[in-house]
This record gives structure tokens, C-alpha cells and sequence, in this order.
């Protein structure tokens, strides 16, 4: 047989590279924003017409291109921030992958101007559909104007699958407010359709919110800093007597990027305790720095999800500096006043008046104290040597969420059956010989982040974080697939409020999510009421896990033939997860052992990252011959 395989054309390889990064209007302006901070812009003016669909144009005044970088910015894999691998892991840019400028030329008709400091004249390129129109001198000011147009113009069929404008616009706005608030250094205009929408001055973060979200919002920040080893956090809380039902005003930046992050949401919403209004949301504005080395930022370009190396640390971090906070500025009190007249006590409130004195004795409790004496400056950097003893101990007692109990249903579940799972597997030698004589008793935990078992060969390291995923992930399509879960019927049904598209996400997903054992319901406008939950989770968690869905399903690329329950299976897993961090006592590491070898693919986490890796005794030998 002849030879069939053949190299795709350039310009099919960017349009299908434009799928995944282009997805709508405000996809353009995140990526045209975010390259001219990444030019080191001090003034950035963003231009939309009709939405983004006829234009949208990015101006700013950073270091320009010359002629060759400007031809060669629309190449794929085209980039000047990385150079090696390596570099990723020390990302100080917005951009690194190249893709952006290429994939948006092979879908819109693209006019870049550009002028560097030093040269007398710019450059000017049109560029349609990957193909190059026009390449002349052309007299500009020192930056770079990108004008995109008629996006999708080749593309029927995406063009077609756009909101209405209010809708794109809506993405568009938060787009640029999500840049806007994670550089307030840098001064931003927007105009939408000649009209003015936002000019943001150069200012610093409070003033960059208020202009943003209006002057009235300034008298319910109240500010959050704390500064440790391992995260710094800067940024504000909203007072809880001005929360609102609705999601919205929920920020959360890392290294100046904006992302969403269902875990630490749910940290931050946990040290507001009591203190919310039945059913209302924490909103805050939270600026996390961490050394770009200790998180992942997720392989695909549109999402706004992050890994962090110590999750559960942060997330204990996070909470008690936002309960340190309420507390220092007597947001208590307050509270109180406010709330007899109110008559939207939740029940379970007035049942635990106590607790509201509780944070009032706490105010001017310093979690960090024992930290901050031994070198509050010498943060992140140390934090590998530093960090684990102080940490456990430290929140011991604050967090509720503690592992027995979030893996108790690891302990109790089907155990005979992940026995004869086991059992099989090994004689199918599925997993060689790996697991044959592992000595069960002898699993021990490192860092809270690895277990580590003797097996005949050698040794075998587990991560419980992604290990726990793949077990749960199998687990939750099983349920799915074959029906059978366990739920865990409510007392109190939890009523939670969500957007009409977010219960609509729901009811698509109600099946599913009823076979994995939640049960749903939707009793008026605005509602979802969940009255049982997988007997896996604890109800504090289902909040996280919902959460983590919803933002898993939005973000899923659309037409990219994703399945939903396997969607649904990974977004569960992932959020359900034991956190790196987590202590896990001796049943625990030992039913996670064994429950990951009876996976029908032990190897790798359901994000294909390897859940464990063996070191033999030749090679532990040979270290220590070496
Ligand atoms: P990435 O941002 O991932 O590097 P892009 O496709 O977004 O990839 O951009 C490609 C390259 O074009 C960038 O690395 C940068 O060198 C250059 N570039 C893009 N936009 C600008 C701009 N506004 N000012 C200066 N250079 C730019
Ligand atoms: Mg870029």
C-alpha cells in the first residue's frame, strides 16, 4: 500500500489550533490584552464594535515589534517569552505558547501596526486567513495596534454559534475587567461601539476596584494581606452584610493572572463561617503570589485553572488570614446589629448564636505569629525546607475538613470487592509483579503528599493526589455508567442559588449526577435543591464539587466532542480528591494503595499524569554503589 500520511497545510493547522484558542470575541481581547502587557504597555486602549464580531482592537504603547518579529508573530510555536522547556516553570509572562496571533489570523482579518523605540518607521501587515495581503513601512507611534475583524468570517458555522451580542459582550467586559484588576499598574480605556465603558487610570488595587465596580464599593472592602513561606496574600474581602446571592464578584489572582479555583473558594467562604446571610457568597478580590515553580498552569490556553503544589495548605492559609481579617476590622458587630432587623437568619444560624463570639475572641489571634518571627521576608523561596512541620500543626483544629472523614467512605466502601478487583488484576499481571507480595501493613506518608510502599521489587511512590483522582474517576463512571452509587440522604436539603444557564448546566447533567448519588431538584426560579449527596463527599463539600463542575462544563471547548460523563467523572474526582497537603492515617494510604491497583489503569491520573513511580532495589543498589 502506498504511503497515506501527509503533513497538514499550515493554514489548516492554525484554523484547527484557533478551535481550541479562539473561542468567542473576549477570547481575542484576553489574548490581545495579555500580549501587550506581556510588550510591558503602560497604557492599553481596547476598541469593540458590535460585540467583538465586527472589530476588536488592541493599542498600546509597550516595546513594538520590528519588521521580522512582526512577520514572524503570526507564525504557530511563534514566541519570544520561552526559549526551553525549562522556562515554563519560571513563567513571568502571559503568553508562552505562540498560538495566539496565528490562530487568530487564520480565522478574521487581522491589521497589525508596530513600531520599536529605536526605529524611524513601523510596520504594517494585513493578514487574512493566514495569508499575508500587505507588508509596507508606515508611519506609527512607538507599541503595537492589533485590529481584528470579522471574526469567523470563514467559519460559518462558529460565526453561528455566538450569543447574542449582550451575551459576548458580557464575556468581553469580564475579560477586560480580569486583566484590568490583575494590573493596576497599567492604565486601561474601553470603548464599545464609541462609546466609553471604562478608563481605568494607573492607580493602585482599591482605587483599580472602585473604579471598576463603582465608588460605593469601597466602604465594603475590608483588605486581606498575609504574608508566608509558602503564598503571599494581598487583596479584599467584601463585608458580609453586602454579599450577594448571585456569583460575580468572586476574584482570585495568581501571579497576576485571574483564575477560578472552586477549592479555595470554598476556603474562603468557609472563614466567613456564619457570618453570610442565608444562602449569600463570599465576594472578594484575592491577589495570591507563589513561586511560579510550585504551580501548573493548565496545559490549555483558554481555561483559567491553576494547580498548586500544597492545595491544602493554601487553602488553610487562605482562610485563616480572610477569618484574621473579619475579625481585626470588628466585622462582627456589625453583623450582629444589622442582622436583627433582618429576618433572613438561616436555621442552622440561630441554632449556633454562640459562634459569633467565637470570631470576636478571635480578633486579634495571629495564626502567623509563630512564621513571621522566623523570617516573615525570606517567603516562598525557603518554603520546601520550611513548610510541612509548622503547617499541620498549626491548623490543627481550625480545619474541619479533616481526612478521616473525607475518606471514610474510602474505608467503609466495598471493601471486598476492591479485594477481588485486586486479586484479579494481579493474576491478569496487569500490574506485573509489582503488587504481588506488597506488604499491606507497611505504607508510610512523606510530606503529606506521597505514600510510599515496599513491594517486592523495590519500592513504590505513590502521589495521593492523583492517585485518589484516577480511583474516584473510575469509581464515579462506574456509578454513572452502571447506576448503582450510594447516596447519602440529607436532613436539611441544601438550597443552593444559581443562574438560570447554571441550573439549565444542572438539569442537563441531572442523570448523571443523580447516578453518582446526588439528588436534585428543582423546586422555583433560582434554585437547586439537593436533598442527597454521593456518599463519598461530606455536605460542606458539595459546594466545591458543584462549583468545580460547572466551571469544568463552561470551560470544556465547545464542539470539541467532549463527553459529558466523562466530564462530569473527571470534574468529581478532581475536586473530591485528597488534597497534597492532607495527612492520611494508615487505613486510608492502605485502602488508597489498594484501591489504585484495582483501577482499570493504575498508571495514570484521569489528567494522564503518572499517579506512581517504583524505584527497584538494583537501582537503590546502584545509588548507592555510585
Ligand atoms: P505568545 O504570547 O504566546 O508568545 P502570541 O501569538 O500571542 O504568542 O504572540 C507571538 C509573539 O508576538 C509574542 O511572543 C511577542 O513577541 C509578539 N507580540 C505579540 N503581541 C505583541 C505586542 N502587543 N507588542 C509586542 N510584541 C508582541
Ligand atoms: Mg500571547
Amino acid at each position: 500500500m502506498s504511503d497515506i500520511i501527509e503533513l497538514l497545510p499550515d493554514h489548516v493547522a492554525n484554523q484547527i489550533a484557533a478551535g481550541e484558542v479562539v473561542q468567542r470575541p473576549a477570547s481575542v481581547v484576553k489574548e490581545l490584552l495579555e500580549n501587550a502587557i506581556d510588550a510591558g504597555a503602560s497604557q492599553i486602549k481596547l476598541l469593540v464594535k458590535d460585540a467583538g464580531r465586527t472589530l476588536v482592537q488592541v493599542i498600546d504603547d509597550g516595546k513594538g515589534m520590528s519588521t521580522t518579529d512582526a512577520r514572524l508573530s503570526f507564525e504557530r510555536h511563534a514566541t519570544s517569552k520561552i526559549k526551553s522547556a525549562d522556562d515554563l516553570f519560571a513563567l513571568c509572562t502571559k503568553g508562552f505558547r505562540g498560538e495566539a496571533l496565528a490562530s487568530i489570523a487564520a480565522v478574521a482579518h487581522v491589521e497589525l501596526k508596530t513600531k520599536t523605540e529605536n526605529e524611524e518607521v513601523g510596520t504594517r501587515i494585513e493578514i487574512e486567513g493566514s495569508t499575508i495581503k500587505e507588508q509596507e513601512v508606515c508611519a506609527t507611534i512607538k507599541g503595537t495596534s492589533i485590529a481584528v475583524k470579522n471574526l469567523f468570517y470563514n467559519i460559518p458555522a462558529r460565526r453561528n454559534f455566538l450569543k447574542s451580542d449582550n451575551v459576548e459582550l458580557r464575556h468581553v467586559i469580564d475579560e477586560f475587567q480580569r486583566v484590568a484588576l490583575a494590573h493596576e499598574g497599567i492604565g486601561f480605556v474601553m470603548y464599545h461601539n464609541d462609546n466609553e465603558l471604562f478608563n481605568l487610570q494607573r492607580a493602585n488595587k482599591r482605587q483599580r476596584i472602585v473604579s471598576i465596580f463603582g465608588t460605593k464599593t469601597n466602604e465594603k472592602l475590608v483588605p486581606v494581606v498575609e504574608e508566608t513561606e509558602i503564598v503571599e496574600i494581598d487583596g479584599f474581602i467584601i463585608k458580609p452584610e453586602f454579599s450577594k446571592k448571585t456569583k460575580g464578584e468572586q476574584f482570585f489572582f495568581v501571579n497576576d493572572r485571574f483564575i477560578k479555583h472552586p477549592y479555595l473558594n470554598h476556603s474562603v467562604n468557609a472563614a466567613f463561617d456564619g457570618l453570610l446571610p442565608d444562602r449569600s457568597r463570599a465576594s472578594y478580590f484575592i491577589y495570591l503570589k507563589v513561586d511560579p515553580k510550585t504551580i501548573d498552569i493548565n496545559i490549555h490556553p483558554t481555561k483559567t485553572e491553576v494547580k498548586f503544589e500544597d492545595e491544602h495548605a493554601i487553602y488553610n492559609l487562605l482562610r485563616a488570614a480572610v477569618k484574621h481579617s473579619l475579625g481585626q476590622f470588628n466585622i462582627a458587630p456589625i453583623l450582629d446589629f444589622n442582622r436583627e432587623s433582618n429576618m433572613d437568619t438561616p436555621y442552622s444560624y440561630k441554632d449556633k448564636a454562640v459562634e459569633v463570639p467565637r470570631v470576636e475572641v478571635d480578633r486579634n489571634f495571629n495564626p502567623f505569629e509563630t512564621v513571621t518571627s522566623n523570617g516573615r521576608s525570606s517567603h516562598v523561596a525557603n518554603y520546601e525546607k520550611k513548610s510541612s512541620a509548622g503547617w499541620e500543626t498549626m491548623y490543627e483544629g481550625l480545619d474541619r475538613r479533616t481526612t478521616e472523614s473525607s475518606f471514610s467512605s474510602l474505608q467503609i466502601e466495598d471493601e471486598p470487592e476492591g479485594e477481588s478487583l485486586f486479586v484479579e488484576h494481579e493474576s491478569k499481571g496487569f500490574t506485573e509483579n509489582k503488587q504481588t507480595d506488597r506488604d499491606a501493613a507497611n505504607t508510610y506518608q512523606i510530606h503529606n503528599k506521597y505514600v510510599v510502599s515496599a513491594i517486592k521489587s523495590g519500592m513504590l511512590v505513590i502521589d495521593q493526589n492523583r492517585a485518589h483522582q484516577r480511583v474516584l474517576y473510575e469509581e464515579f463512571l462506574r456509578n454513572i455508567t452502571v447506576k448503582e452509587s450510594v447516596s447519602q440522604q440529607l436532613l436539611f436539603p441544601l438550597r443552593l442559588d444559581y443562574s438560570s444557564s447554571e441550573l439549565a448546566l444542572f438539569s442537563s447533567l441531572k442523570e448523571s449526577l443523580e447516578n453518582t448519588g446526588f439528588v436534585l431538584d428543582f423546586p422555583e426560579d433560582g434554585i437547586l435543591e439537593v436533598s442527597g449527596i454521593p456518599a463519598s463527599i461530606q455536605e460542606s463539600e458539595v459546594s466545591i464539587v458543584l462549583e468545580q463542575l460547572l466551571s469544568d462544563v463552561e470551560q470544556e471547548v465547545p464542539n470539541a466532542g467532549f463527553s459529558q460523563t466523562d466530564v462530569l467523572a473527571k470534574s468529581m474526582a478532581k475536586s473530591m480528591a485528597v488534597k497534597t497537603g492532607e495527612k492520611l492515617d494508615d487505613l486510608s494510604r492502605e485502602h488508597l494503595v489498594n484501591k489504585l491497583f484495582a483501577c482499570t489503569e493504575p498508571t495514570l491520573s484521569p489528567f494522564y499524569k503518572k499517579t506512581f513511580i517504583t524505584l527497584t532495589v538494583d537501582e537503590l543498589d546502584r545509588k548507592f554503589n555510585a
